[in-house]
């Protein structure tokens, strides 16, 4: 089946802004990218997109299935059976992909159940997103995620649970530098494994071809992750001048995850643990001023919410595009960007992210123009089409 899809404004994923221009669908995939005049007499099917733009799907980098964005998510899990985990995620899944996110990155699940849900998306079994998982957060005794994850101290303790998660068939290692705000004890300030720990589970996850991504927030586990080879800085509360200067020069990628300190300050009297309210106030003037000073010099950012935490629900992803735009200060441009290219980079999936001739059709359809307005692309109400290789996921 061919569709044109044609009308309207096509953002590519990359910076360009085309006018005049249709998308052909042939399948799964993009076929062309040219010119209106080139599709006249065009027989197949098409889409009007007039009045709107057609972006590449958004890929959202942190998320956690598993948990439902409930006032205390960790308490609302434990009473679930492992089945009922597994249909939550699955649902979470379909319900974020009907809010324009084509690819998530799962950082943290509940015993690999997670990785059913993934599969089934990812053969098309079930109508899902692209899906990366990491499995369990690997942390140390006492640290941060260790109510979840693979609690492992040392050098060789640390390996081995990287191991295990090679071997469980994770596609990414997630590995805690610091302490946060969800886990009751810890610091977000704080520094949690030393930095040959840091560096033994990186370079144990890279020589299985894995990307790692690190929980980090306070300076010393930011560098502690960064000097140790890490792909991704997730939320980076406290940067120093060290921090991005070591990041930028190798190319490391933030993931800034706004959503989530932004919906807990938000419902803090809404049943929200009173250790994560209060940690989230500290943070959150420090988490902004880290995020512009590593945009104002020049660093790799990819779109992260940590979906499934506080009031942060799956399905409204797309709203941190405009926590982005209006606290952080990025453009509208480079905030599209780096919701859909960059992800994709960081992500590894090298046939999503852009409109391009084979690149999968993973495609959001918004009104107006959101490289003037982000809302247009930010809130669910102005999507009126998402496709998912080819296949409408959800129609206005
Ligand atoms: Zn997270």
């Amino acid at each position: 089946m061919t569709t044109l899809y044609a009308g309207g404004l096509v953002f590519d994923g990359t910076g360009q802004l085309l006018e005049n221009h249709g998308v052909l669908v042939e399948g799964a995939a993009i076929a062309r990218v040219a010119p209106l005049d080139e599709f006249d007499g065009f027989a197949g099917d098409r889409v009007d997109t007039t009045g709107g733009t057609l972006l590449p799907g958004l890929v959202d980098c942190h998320v956690h299935l598993c948990h439902g964005g409930e006032a205390n998510p960790h308490a609302a899990m434990v009473v679930l059976r492992d089945s009922q985990i597994t249909m939550k995620a699955l649902a979470n899944a379909q319900t974020t992909l009907r809010g324009g996110i084509t690819s998530v990155r799962d950082c943290g699940g509940k015993d690999y159940l997670e990785f059913a849900v993934r599969d089934a998306c990812n053969s098309g079994q079930q109508l899902g997103p692209t899906i990366r998982a990491s499995g369990r957060m690997i942390c140390m005794t006492g640290g941060h995620g260790n109510r979840l994850g693979r609690v492992a101290d040392g050098v060789d303790e640390v390996v081995k649970a990287v191991r295990e998660q090679v071997h469980a068939g994770s596609d990414l290692i997630k590995i805690m530098a610091t302490g946060g705000v969800m886990t009751p004890g810890v610091n977000p300030e704080d520094a949690h494994y030393t930095a040959e720990e840091m560096a033994a589970g990186i370079s144990e996850g890279h020589r299985f071809h894995k990307t790692c991504a690190s929980h980090a927030q306070g300076s010393e586990g930011i560098l502690n992750a960064v000097r140790g080879g890490i792909d991704s800085i997730e939320h980076g509360i406290f940067m120093t001048d060290e921090c991005v200067e070591e990041m930028t020069r190798r190319g490391t990628y933030l993931v800034p995850t706004l959503a989530a300190v932004k919906n807990i300050i938000a419902h803090k009297d809404q049943g929200v643990p009173a250790y994560a309210v209060e940690k989230c106030e500290r943070i959150v003037v420090d988490h902004i001023r880290s995020i512009r000073m590593f945009y104002a010099a020049g660093g790799k950012i990819a779109m992260g919410t940590d979906a499934g935490t506080p009031y942060n629900r799956h399905g409204l992803n797309a709203m941190e595009l405009q926590y982005m735009v209006e606290e952080a200060g990025i453009s509208p441009t480079d905030c599209l960007i780096i919701s859909t290219r960059n992800g994709a980079d960081l992500m590894r999936l090298d046939d999503r992210g852009t409109i391009a001739e084979g690149k999968a059709a993973d495609l959001l359809i918004v009104d107006g123009n959101p490289t003037t307005d982000i809302a247009m692309a930010a809130m669910a109400e102005n999507h009126r089409m998402v496709v998912k290789n080819g296949v409408v996921a959800k129609a206005r």
